[in-house]
C-alpha cells in the first residue's frame, strides 16, 4: 500500500469523526488496472476506499467550482495551483477547503504502458518504488516508472503543492533546468504555412466530445462558448473551421490560467496533444509579465489587471 493511501484514510477518518468537513475528495480503485477515479467519502465506514497510486492524474480541483459544504480535498502541486486560481475567480472560499497536500512524483500515462504492451492487455499493475509490475495472461513486465510519466508531468516545475492543511509525505525537490518550451519554440520557428498546417493536423481527429473541457478545472463556464445558441458563437459540425474555432478559443479562455496540469490531453479519446495550444500562451504570459499561474494566493493575475507599465502597447 502507498504510503499516502494510509495517511489520506486516516485524515479522512479523523476530519469526518470531528465533523471538520462534510466529505473528502479523493480517489478510489477503478473497475479497470491504471484506472483510479475520484470518488467523494461522506462516512467514516468508506474511508478504505481512498487509495493513491500513480494513476491519480484527474485534477481534483475540477469538483469544488461553487461548492457550499466544506470539504477536504487531496491536491498535488498542479491541482493546488488550480485551486488558488478557482479562489482567485471567487469559486469558493478557502475555508471551505481542507487541502491534504500530495507532494507529486508524476503520474504515468496509461497510454504509454499500453503502446509498450502491443497489444497485451495489462490485467493487474502494481508499484514497488520506482518499478511498475504490468502482469496479464502469460506475460509479466517490470518498468521504470519513471519512463512512463505524462509528458506535463516529466517537465513539471512545481511538484508540491503550493496550499495545504496538511501534507501527506515529505516535500519533494523540484525538478530544475527543465526546458519547458522545447516543443512550442519549434513551431514558434515554422513559417506561417506550416504553422497552420501543423496546427490543422493536431485537431485533424478532434471529434468534439469536449472531454478535454470537462475535464479542465479552469473550464467551468455555465454555458460554454460552444454550446451558446443565441447568438452561436461557433458551429457544432466536425468542419475544420469550427473545430479550430473551437480550440483557438478555448486555448485563450485559458490565458493566464492553465497550470499544465495535463488533465485535457489524459481525457482526449483521440490522443490530441491539445496542450499545444495553451502552454505557447503560457509561455507568452511568463515572457511578457514573469507569471506562472496559481502560484500565490496574494495579488490578481496580470491578465485581470491593469498596470500603466504593461507591456500592452495597444492600451496606451
Ligand atoms: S503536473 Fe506536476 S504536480 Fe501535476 S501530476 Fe504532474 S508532476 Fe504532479
Ligand atoms: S487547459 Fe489542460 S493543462 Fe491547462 S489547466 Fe486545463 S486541463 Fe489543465
Ligand atoms: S477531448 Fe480530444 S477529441 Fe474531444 S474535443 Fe477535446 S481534443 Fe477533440
Amino acid at each position: 500500500m502507498h504510503a499516502y493511501t494510509k495517511k489520506i484514510r486516516e485524515a479522512a477518518q479523523r476530519l469526518l469523526v470531528e465533523k471538520k468537513v462534510d466529505g473528502v475528495i479523493g480517489f478510489r480503485q477503478g473497475t479497470i488496472p491504471m484506472m483510479s477515479e475520484p470518488v467523494m467519502i461522506r462516512h467514516v465506514d468508506q474511508v478504505d476506499q481512498l487509495v493513491w497510486n500513480s494513476f491519480c492524474g484527474v485534477n481534483l480541483a475540477n469538483y469544488l467550482v461553487k461548492r457550499k459544504d466544506r470539504v477536504a480535498v487531496v491536491a498535488k502541486g498542479c491541482d493546488s495551483r488550480n485551486m488558488v486560481l478557482q479562489m482567485q475567480e471567487n469559486q469558493f472560499q478557502r475555508n471551505q477547503l481542507y487541502i491534504l497536500g500530495a507532494p507529486c512524483h508524476g503520474m504515468v500515462d496509461r497510454r504509454k504502458i499500453w503502446a509498450f504492451l502491443k497489444g497485451r492487455e495489462p490485467l493487474q499493475v502494481t508499484e514497488n518504488g520506482p518499478e511498475l509490475h504490468v502482469s496479464g495472461k502469460g506475460f509479466e513486465e517490470v518498468l521504470r516508472r519513471e519512463e512512463y510519466l505524462q509528458d506535463n508531468c516529466r517537465i513539471c516545475t512545481h511538484r508540491n503543492p503550493v496550499i495545504y492543511d496538511e501534507l501527506l509525505g515529505d516535500l519533494v525537490s523540484e525538478q530544475t533546468g527543465v526546458d519547458r518550451y522545447e516543443d512550442v519554440r519549434r513551431v514558434e520557428a515554422m513559417p506561417p504555412q506550416d504553422k497552420w498546417r501543423y496546427f490543422e493536423e493536431l485537431i485533424a481527429s478532434c471529434i468534439r466530445c469536449y472531454a478535454c473541457r470537462n475535464a479542465c478545472p479552469m473550464c467551468y463556464c455555465p454555458t460554454c462558448f460552444v454550446d451558446e445558441s443565441r447568438p452561436q458563437w461557433v458551429g457544432k459540425t466536425l468542419d475544420a473551421t469550427d473545430t479550430r474555432t473551437f480550440h483557438l478559443l478555448r486555448a485563450f479562455h485559458l490565458a493566464g490560467r492553465c497550470t499544465d496540469c495535463g488533465a485535457c490531453e489524459r481525457a482526449c479519446p483521440m490522443g490530441i496533444s491539445v496542450r499545444q495550444f495553451t502552454k505557447k500562451l503560457e509561455k507568452d504570459v511568463k515572457e511578457l509579465y514573469g507569471y506562472e499561474a496559481g502560484l500565490v494566493m496574494e495579488g490578481r493575475p496580470p491578465l485581470d489587471t491593469y498596470r500603466p507599465d504593461d507591456p500592452q502597447d495597444f492600451i496606451k
